[in-house]
């Protein structure tokens, strides 16, 4: 302010003393309007800049305020050191089974199946040579555990001498909550899909006319493909409404098909889909009716989330 007034002065100074000047040597009166009119006009344009020097002053001000600021900010102030998350040793080797993981199929038995049928018999599917095979007259099977939220691991293979085409070519599949026998639930196709032509929410990849695969990275038949899955369950209300919907995300050999997908409900072949309650549930492998010779399963394992 002081700024302010000294130049004030100055202003008033210079132009009284310009109003004398005029007024001795020309004594013309009607100069007297237009002198004060510049009087004015200057003292705007100093009140002016004014207000633009005291913005300045504040934003230099706070500036420097921000910077004293992030000056006494340490690194240590954004770590967070607890929980610290559990040790998991990873698998020997890729897709092998990480030390916490539930191994569904190591290769050697089906102990950890059953019929989907009658949850009471033993699951009759083929093991041989470290591998299961569909035994397609048995009928679908599933976990004896039930699971809500999961990262799974399955490797499967199409026989090199599949025959058929569409959905008659290598059909099977994951069904990542199994909710009643026959193929209730929530499937994730098994199908060769490598240069074999169906609808798409159907082929390899879809979450069974539900999701259209985002990619399809599928080898030819005789060679192993991969999926790894993260499920995460529908939650419903206790009247029966749904809470929250099931999300998948699925990788097929590495690549992602399926990103965060929401589902509308259960997989059916015929009509819409829906949502029926449940709480945990068993993972179900499907034994499809088509006359192709049957595919094969090895390297099963689950973590749960929950
Ligand atoms: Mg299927």
């Amino acid at each position: 302010m002081a700024i302010f007034q000294q130049l004030t002065m100055r202003m008033n100074a210079f132009s009284f003393g310009g109003v004398r000047t005029l007024t001795e040597h020309s004594e013309n009166v009607a100069s007297r309007p237009r002198i004060h009119l510049l009087r004015c006009m200057l003292l705007h344009i100093m009140r002016t800049q004014m207000w633009k020097f005291l913005a300045f002053l504040i934003l230099v001000a706070t500036a420097v305020s921000l910077y004293a600021q992030q000056s006494t900010a340490k690194p240590e102030d954004t770590e967070v050191w607890q929980p610290e998350p559990k040790v998991v040793t990873p698998g020997a080797t890729l897709g092998g089974a990480p030390s916490d993981a539930i191994v569904l199929f190591d290769g050697k038995n089906l102990d950890e199946w059953v019929s989907a049928q009658d949850r009471s018999a033993p699951a009759k599917w083929t093991v041989a040579d470290s591998v299961v095979t569909v035994n397609k007259a048995a009928g679908n099977i599933e976990t004896k555990r039930t699971f809500r939220n999961y990262q799974f691991h399955m490797e499967w293979r199409i026989p090199e001498n599949v025959t058929g085409s569409g959905q008659l070519r290598g059909n099977s599949g994951l069904f990542l909550a199994s909710t009643g026998p026959g193929d209730a639930g929530y499937e994730l196709q098994v199908l060769d899909s490598y240069n074999n032509k169906t609808y798409v929410n159907g082929m390899a990849g879809s979450i069974y006319k539900q999701s259209i695969p985002l990619a399809n990275p599928m080898r030819k038949p005789g060679e192993w493909q991969a999926y790894d899955v993260v499920w995460t369950a529908p939650v419903f209300n206790t009247d029966g409404s749904l809470k929250s919907p099931a999300y998948v995300t699925v990788f097929l050999n590495g690549v992602l098909v399926d990103n965060h997908f929401e589902l509308k409900g259960e997989t059916r072949y015929i009509g819409q889909p829906f949502y029926k309650k449940f709480d945990r549930a068993p993972i179900k492998l499907q034994a499809h009716g088509d006359p192709s010779p049957p595919i094969s399963f090895r390297n099963i394992w689950v973590r749960e989330l929950d």
